[in-house]
């Protein structure tokens, strides 16, 4: 495998003056706030960020903008840094909704190069989180989920979804609350991202 310097995009919008600037895309409240999704993941790839920036590890931040940047112009940003850098892939950061638990990462239908990247991303967060649950799709001999979002199928470098964990199940809630937990998955994903850099 070569080199590979990844994408970071934080799916959604974030918080403008107090304002969130995506509809829905919320947890509910059970008791220690709500949780703004866009917040969330831009949270995460910013703590990624920084744990990249320090490890000398090179990538590209797609939206540095709060406001909701829409799929079709994130698409047209990776779809130009592709164009320029042939090492790249995108990996999208979310957090789920609609009753399940647990982490999820997506791919486009059918075997590309996008599945071998994004099981890299699986198994260092299993060994990270053994007792969180994983849910997976092994009908393809692989573990991601695959399903032809916008953001996979219309960007033309190799490119995964991950979902973490379900904003509206209460244990993952606490945990997607939690500061430690917040620190350790950006730990896990910057490692990940790193040991694909460095092949
Ligand atoms: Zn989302």
């Amino acid at each position: 495998m070569k080199t590979r310097t990844v994408i970071l995009d934080n799916g959604h919008g974030g918080i403008i003056n107090g304002v969130y600037q995506t509809h829905g895309k919320r947890s509910p409240d059970f008791g220690k706030g709500i949780i703004y999704e866009g917040d969330f993941n831009r949270d995460i790839v910013n703590r990624v960020s920084k744990l990249l920036k320090s490890a000398d590890v090179p990538f590209y931040l797609l939206v540095p903008e709060l406001a909701d940047i829409s799929l079709n112009e994130r698409c047209k940003r990776v779809n130009g840094l592709y164009a320029k850098d042939k090492s790249v892939y995108l990996v999208s950061i979310h957090s789920n909704a609609g009753g399940g638990t647990g982490f999820e990462g997506y791919t486009t239908k059918g075997q590309t190069a996008s599945d071998g990247i994004c099981s890299e991303f699986l198994k260092d967060i299993h060994s990270g989180f053994p007792k969180v649950k994983i849910r997976v799709d092994r009908t393809d001999n692989d573990d991601d989920k695959e399903v032809d979002y916008q953001i996979l199928k219309y960007t033309s470098c190799p490119a995964t979804l991950l979902e973490l964990l379900f904003m509206d199940n209460i244990e993952d809630y606490n945990l997607l609350l939690d500061d430690k937990f917040r620190d350790k998955i950006s730990i896990t994903l910057a490692k990940t991202i790193q040991r694909l850099y460095l092949l």
